[in-house]
């Protein structure tokens, strides 16, 4: 017997509802052909939870998010919001649900489809068929580390400070989701750090490296941030998952996101312990765009397919929803933001219903 999956659908706003129906459209037509019982349950978050019911998350639907297998989001956020007190804007829901579920780990894919290799800043070459997972620490590091702030020192002058830290289990519950990926993939994991200067990361190196002897079919290796941050501009398609702390997966996988050169096609997956996650676009609401139906939904649409992998165990259903895509780009299909001479220009819903068709 299949049980039903529970998907919390998050649409947000801007361009969020727009994109995250035509994900629907898409997840629909994957249950229908694989059967997969997906039950979909549609809730508020950011700004349109504000107007709703005067904050950006709900616990009602918080406690929804926590009860579901899976949450696809939109995006957040929007002019119209944008005066009010920072304790109640529409991103503080984002920050909240990710905390909540304890999403610590997150995976941002850099694929770029060789049908756009020119939208790329680098050389065509470089970047044609390129295929990245960079797994990014979420929860800790330097960003949480405490003691934090500025201080005055005795002789009058101010000083900042942060903490970089690192304990074991966090180094491991990181380190075996980037060994897990990389078993899905080419079975290559380069773990950065910057052992040479910080004793942080010469712990994180060494709980990667005793990590390690649990796949022997995986390759490690190590890089200095600084040399990563340089072969991923020279020579991106070196590697296969990435995995690093908070502050440099930051920096590094928005590097390796600008190498695709197009941020309609960017999907994202946070995830917590226990293979739940949470699913949006890199992109934001894009309020220029919104409502014009001409936002390109296959960020999102790319994030439902990272779902069914990842959260809901369906990799062949995942399979078809990305070689979808790839045959609708095949076909010349474009929407404004990836359009170039020659192509078809098409709209929101549109591209949904060609990737439901080439399903
Ligand atoms: P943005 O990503 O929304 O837009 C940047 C540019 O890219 C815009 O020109 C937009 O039209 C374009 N764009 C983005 N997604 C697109 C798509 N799917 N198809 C076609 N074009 C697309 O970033 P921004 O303008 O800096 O932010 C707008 C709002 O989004 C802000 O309120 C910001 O706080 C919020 N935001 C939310 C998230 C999130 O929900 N995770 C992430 C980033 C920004």
């Amino acid at each position: 017997m299949t049980l039903t999956k529970k998907i919390v659908l998050l649409p947000g706003d801007g361009i969020g509802p727009e994109i995250v129906a035509e994900a629907v459209k898409v997840l629909e037509a994957v249950d229908a052909k694989y059967k997969l019982k997906l039950k979909f349950e549609q809730e508020l978050i950011g700004g349109a939870a504000i107007d709703q019911h005067g904050v950006p998350l709900a616990n009602t639907t918080l406690d929804k998010c926590r009860a579901a297998d899976a949450v696809l989001m939109g995006s957040v956020g929007g002019p119209k919001w944008d005066t009010l007190d920072s304790s109640i804007r529409p991103e503080k829901g984002l920050l909240k649900i990710r905390y909540e579920l304890g999403l610590f780990a997150n995976l941002r894919p850099a694929l770029l489809y060789p049908q756009l290799a020119d939208a790329s800043s680098l050389k065509r070459e470089l970047v044609a068929g390129l295929d990245i997972l960079i797994v990014r620490e979420l929860t800790g590091g330097i960003y949480f580390g405490e003691p934090r702030g500025i201080r005055r020192l005795d002789n009058g002058e101010r000083q900042g400070y942060n903490t970089y830290v690192y304990s074991e289990h966090e180094i491991e519950r990181i380190g075996r989701v980037a060994f897990d990926m990389a078993m899905k993939r080419d079975k290559r994991v380069c773990s950065v750090d910057k052992a040479n200067v910080l004793e942080a990361t010469v712990l994180w190196r060494e709980v990667m490296q005793s990590l390690s002897a649990d796949y022997p079919e995986v390759e490690l290796s190590h890089m200095y941030v600084d040399n990563a941050a340089m072969q991923l501009v020279r020579a991106p398609k070196q590697f296969d998952v990435i995995v690093t702390g908070n502050m440099f997966g930051d920096i590094l996988s928005d590097t390796a996101a600008m190498l695709t050169g197009s941020i309609g096609m960017l999907p994202s997956a946070s995830l917590g312990k226990d293979g739940r996650g949470l699913y949006e676009p890199v992109h934001g609401s894009a309020p220029d765009i919104a409502g014009q139906g001409i936002a390109n939904p296959l960020a999102t649409i790319l994030s439902a397919a990272m779902m069914l992998r990842y959260s809901l165990g369906e990799a062949e259903a995942a399979n078809a929803i990305e070689a979808a895509v790839g045959k609708v780009l095949d076909q010349g299909l474009r929407s404004a933001d990836i359009y170039s001479d020659g192509m078809q220009r098409v709209s929101t819903v549109e591209m949904g219903d060609a990737v439901v068709a080439a399903l």
